[in-house]
């Protein structure tokens, strides 16, 4: 595959959009930017083609590696249908190289689309590996901002696989020959891979063709460490035991949860039945921009506490910041969570806006790391983490910002403004709720058509995964005098809590928080 890329022009520092579903050569295209210094950019295949679009012109890809598609479930995606969507608007792309999964009919465009396969065939087998400096960029992976688009983070070459290397040994108690089933960048490629270990990939989703997939797959392949997130064990768990019973799961050493706060049910769940509370449970904290694992117990070490990350990992320095930027010292207390010494695998800077990746993080509590994250510290030193204090919304374990969404929203062109929170979801741990403003008030439009009108503009342009749950019409949003929407409020709300709305005397219009309540839905 290195040989492919070489052939077709791609060099050290060129970028490489990667949209595959989660098939081998996700892998194996990851590692052959990685082998000839190209910097790999892996779009999540649920996106839509304007999401698709903006990441690759952000980072001028000279090349989309992608499939002619995908199955989810019983249903098959067409990411080569999307990919040609999204390449209208990306006059970098040079080439697009095609995997075959589905077999599907796609289209070929003539001089810019190649199926991959003929081209491995006729590879030689020799590469020799590009030599980087330690600081040579490896790849971006872009997460969503509060604000505007989407952020490139970028990594770098030695830093990264140091760190990855090294927590996936420890936190996932990693011996050789062990076979590890995890999620992400760092940890089902190049941690395990790194280490020599046996990674297993999983396609589709874990309640089809039964909710036993995931326990089939552990029992098949005897997989020793597992790694999911909440969201997933919160589906699970909500089904009959008896997909979980009929298998022995003897082979886990090690489980793991990521992506969000995991809640005390699910935890428990996961650590009874899936665990058999033999299997330590790691709930490991790290965010794209941290490239790895920063809080998670290290297995047989650290005793687990249900919903905490529990401890640092060495070298690790978390603090605990006041609003005054205060440091906050002793325990059993809550602040915004800032790391206050850099560690190898830290995002370098977003790609192209190195002023924007100071001011995301580094301005907030200057000289320190901002996460985003609150979190509460125990009388032990534990650490729970709280959940965003940014505008970011995790659905599903998808790190979704509020201001895409809103955009698309805005759109549309009954709507005047916008604003959505987050609110608890059995399931998807949130679930959005949209409060729109329309521009004409007191007419008298069809609200049910319009809500599905909204919904399908939010797929179209971010994706399915970002549609709202609840869309409430309301005639004016709560702001505070610089403009900024006060979310607390219109979160309190959306999650039924009207007990204590605070201070809201720094409000343009207080009166609006009355109507916004009594049209609850
Ligand atoms: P991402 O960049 O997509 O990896 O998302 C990072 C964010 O996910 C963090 O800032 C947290 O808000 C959340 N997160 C990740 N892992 C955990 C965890 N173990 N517990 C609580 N929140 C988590």
């Amino acid at each position: 595959m290195a040989n492919v890329l070489r052939e077709q022009g791609v060099k050290k520092g060129d970028r490489v959009c990667i949209y595959l579903p989660m098939i081998p050569e996700l892998a194996v295209a990851v590692l052959a930017c990685a082998r000839i210094g190209a910097i790999h950019s892996v779009v999540f295949a649920g996106f839509s083609a304007s999401a698709v679009s903006a990441r690759i012109n952000d980072s001028e890809c000279k090349m989309v590696i992608t499939s002619d598609g995908g199955f989810r479930g019983n249903k098959s995606v067409d990411l080569k249908g999307i990919v040609d969507e999204a390449l209208e608007k990306c006059p970098c792309v040079e080439t697009v190289l095609v995997a075959k999964r589905t077999n599907t009919g796609v289209t070929m465009k003539e001089g810019r689309d190649i199926w991959l396969q003929p081209l491995l065939d006729a590879a030689i087998g020799n590469n020799v590996a590009e030599i980087m400096d330690a600081e040579d960029p490896l790849f971006i992976l872009y997460t969503s901002g509060s604000t505007g688009k989407p952020k490139g983070m970028l990594h770098t070459t030695a830093g990264y696989m140091v760190y990855t290397a090294y927590t996936f040994k420890n936190v996932f108690n990693y011996e050789e020959n062990d076979v590890g089933w995890i999620t992400g960048h760092s940890y089902i490629l190049y941690g395990p891979l790194l280490n020599g270990a046996t990674t297993v990939i999983f396609e589709g989703v874990p309640s089809y063709p039964d909710f036993s997939r995931f326990w089939e797959v552990i029992e098949k392949h005897k997989v020793n460490q597992f790694y999911t997130a909440p969201t997933a064990i919160r589906a699970l768990a909500k089904e009959s035991i008896d997909y979980v019973q009929k298998f022995p799961l003897s082979s886990l050493k090690v489980i793991g949860s990521v992506g969000e706060p995991i809640n005390e049910e699910a935890w428990h769940w996961y650590n009874d039945h899936v665990g058999g509370k033999r299997c330590p449970l790691v709930d490991t904290w790290w965010q794209t921009e941290t490239g790895g694992i920063m809080i998670s117990p290290i297995p047989f070490v650290t005793p687990t506490k249900p919903t905490y990350a529990s401890l640092p990992l060495p070298g690790i320095q978390p603090v605990l910041m006041d609003e005054l930027r205060n440091e906050i010292e002793g325990n059993q207390v809550t602040g915004s969570l800032c790391i206050k010494f850099p560690w190898p695998s830290m995002a370098r800077t977003i790609w192209g806006d190195h002023q924007r990746y100071k001011e995301t993080y580094f301005t907030a509590f200057p000289g320190k790391y901002f996460t985003g994250d609150g979190a509460l510290r125990d009388e032990v030193g534990y650490y729970r983490i709280t959940g965003r204090v940014d505008d970011v919304i995790i659905v599903s374990g998808h790190n979704l910002g509020t201001a895409p969404i809103e955009d698309s929203i805005n759109e549309h062109p009954a709507v005047a403004e916008s604003a959505i929170v987050g609110f608890p979801h059995d399931i998807k741990g949130n679930a959005l709720y949209g409060f729109v403003i329309l521009k004409e008030t007191g007419e008298s439009r069809d609200k049910e058509n319009l809500s599905k009108e909204i919904n399908q503009l939010i797929s179209d342009q971010v994706g399915p995964i970002a549609k709202l749950d609840k869309i409430q019409f309301v005639s004016g949003l709560p702001k505070t005098r610089s403009g900024k929407i006060m979310r607390r409020i219109l979160r309190k709300i959306a999650e039924g809590d009207f007990s204590n709305f605070g201070d809201i005397t720094t409000l343009l219009n207080p009166e609006i928080v009355e109507e916004i309540k009594n049209g609850k839905i």
